[in-house]
């Protein structure tokens, strides 16, 4: 069982590497972590909501380490960043990072900024550099920011130097996050607890 925490009533935080956060209203998950914990996954989920309840699962981008186990959620729809809609053969391979989840992720993936019920929820930023299907998400009405491999607390943020990072645009994805932090003053939920 993995250890969590709740950011407001409504959300919790599941503290594996990466973390994994639930939506408990609205049955949503926010990244799936590794492979790896998938047994400790699902039961830590399991006491707060069946995972065949979970409706939306948002994946803050596609590194094997947040993807790892979409097929916990059989009856889910799947929402990235318009940027993880065209990947080529290729990129793939590198998006991904690990060949054995590249094979297996075969996930039917929807524009995140085309869902109306999203789009009510969050407000939804571009932050590519980390890769470049990076999203930043602003949960309104618990005053959370999801800010994925973009930024960590305690001033950390993202490698650039990943086979699809984009270091030249990364700082103006940074920027836009502190701007987030200086306006909202949420609680921040990152992809990794560094
Ligand atoms: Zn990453």
């Amino acid at each position: 069982m993995l250890k969590t925490e709740k950011l407001t009533e409504n959300v919790v935080k599941i503290l594996t590497d990466p973390c994994v956060y639930i939506i408990l209203d609205k049955k949503i998950i926010i990244d799936t972590t590794q492979k790896e914990y998938k047994e400790d996954l699902k039961q830590t989920v399991r006491k707060f909501i069946s995972p065949e309840d979970i409706k939306k699962v948002i994946l803050t981008h596609l590194h094997y380490d947040h993807i790892g186990n979409v097929d916990l959620f059989p009856d889910a729809e799947f929402f990235a960043s318009p940027a993880a809609m065209c990947i080529t053969d290729e990129e793939r391979i590198n998006f991904i990072l690990n060949p054995q989840t590249n094979k297996e992720f075969d996930v039917k993936l929807k524009d995140i900024t085309q869902d109306e019920q999203l789009k009510e929820m969050f407000d939804i930023y571009m932050t590519p550099g980390h890769c470049k299907s990076c999203i930043t998400l602003y949960l309104r009405s618990e005053n959370i920011l999801f800010t994925g491999d973009t930024y960590f607390n305690n001033h950390c943020f993202g490698r650039t130097d990943l086979p699809t990072s984009q270091p030249e645009i990364m700082q103006s994805s940074v920027n836009k996050v502190f701007e987030l932090i200086e306006k909202h003053k949420p609680i921040i939920a990152p992809g990794h607890d560094y």
